[in-house]
């Protein structure tokens, strides 16, 4: 049955590279990157989904005003299993990335390019792979009649790319009951050109801005000021300890360890005369799941009250990005093998399980799940 199904998925080469062609013209932008959303990509996509055997179609539409028809759409197309006790989840997202400036582009972002075995377009590999080869999956098993040991439910997100706050967060929130307690998700969001990577963890992401007040004056005169600038810098320098107050290490990671570094600046005075009253750094903290946010920012807190205490200046957070990674998946769990089988028997290569310094969509699911929910592989 495996032969049969990989043989049907190899003749459908000009099937996906049309999908492709169809789904590259319709630009989804979030109407932040200045679009109108995915409500043309879902559609047409919801017509491909018609023509296949799929047992239901099912639109999940998160409201945005200043989207095409006041909708955000998310996608969900179902195919029974032999056994209903749970759902295996393919995730993709409809939306893209907007393809900057176009005069660094050799062909049309929106118009589909074959160049050899390539396809160039905006969105051809962020996401609408995971669409197309999904679908494809699945379209395949149909045609064999083959009913997968589990339930499968395919998953077409709206608004990855600026926060999922009309995808992934809307469904978690607002519809949690879609989700069975033992389901597995994969999301193809992610990878490298071998395939030979699965994601399996996270560190959890904090950015934070850092606004020191002193008190403004001229620089001969230091005394009767305060200067921001020196005191922010001491805090910098202080930060550095929490290399030493978060030491755990998991080679899962690259680096294995949480990292603390300042990162952005922003102009204080204009002049070199002028001792700074202000002074607007930022700071970009990736933390092993094993530590709490709360505590890193605990400790950043108590690292500033020794700075205002030595300076007399008053030193203030402002969160741009906070999210406490789910717990890792375990590398020898069922799900990851049975992914590092299938890598091997069809792409030939050793697969090798591996944890990202970034969140994804896999931070929006209860961590209460048998199994957390990312499996991102390319
Ligand atoms: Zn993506």
């Amino acid at each position: 049955m495996q032969e049969e199904i990989l043989k049907k998925i190899e003749s459908y080469e000009t099937y996906a590279v049309e999908m492709q062609r169809r789904l590259t013209a319709i630009p989804a932008l979030s109407p932040l990157s200045g679009g109108e959303g995915e409500y043309d990509k879902a559609k047409y996509i919801e017509s491909e989904l018609k023509k296949l055997k799929f047992d239901s179609i099912e639109w999940i539409n998160a409201p945005q005003a200043e989207a095409k028809n006041g909708i955000r759409p998310n996608l969900i197309a179902r195919y029974g299993g032999r056994d209903h006790s749970k759902t295996i989840w393919f995730m993709g997202h409809m939306d893209i990335v907007p393809p900057g400036d176009m005069k660094m582009w050799r062909t049309d972002p929106y118009k589909l390019e074959v160049q050899g075995r390539k396809l160039v377009g905006r969105g051809v590999e962020d996401n609408q792979q995971a669409i197309v080869s999904s679908i494809m999956v699945l379209k395949a098993m149909m045609e064999v009649d083959y009913r997968p040991k589990y339930d499968i439910a395919l998953l077409f997100c709206a608004d990855e790319e600026t926060g999922s706050g009309f995808g992934a967060d809307f469904i978690t929130k607002e519809h949690p009951d879609i989700f069975g307690k033992h389901d597995m998700f994969f999301v193809p969001d992610s990878g490298c050109e071998k395939g030979d990577l699965i994601e399996v963890a996270e560190k959890s992401i904090l950015w934070l801005q850092v606004i020191t007040t002193g008190k403004q004056c001229h620089a001969s005169r230091p005394a009767i000021g305060i200067n921001a600038f020196k005191a922010a810098s001491e805090l910098i320098v202080k930060c550095q300890k929490l290399y030493k107050k978060f030491p755990a290490k998991d080679k899962l990671y690259t680096p294995p360890v949480s990292t603390f570094e300042p990162t952005k600046k922003e102009a204080n005075v204009p002049n070199i005369n002028t001792i700074p009253g202000k002074d607007v750094f930022y700071l970009d903290c990736r933390v092993l799941p094993c530590y709490k946010l709360e505590d890193v920012k605990s400790a950043i807190r108590t690292l500033a009250d020794d700075v205002e205490g030595k300076y007399g200046v008053t030193i203030e957070f402002k969160s741009y990005q906070e999210e406490q990674a789910a717990p890792q998946t375990d590398s020898g769990s069922l799900i990851v093998t049975a992914l590092k089988k299938a890598v091997r028997e069809v792409l030939g290569v050793k697969a090798k399980a591996h944890g990202i310094g970034g969140g994804t969509v896999a931070a929006f699911f209860p961590a209460a799940w048998d199994f957390p929910p990312w499996f991102i592989q390319g």
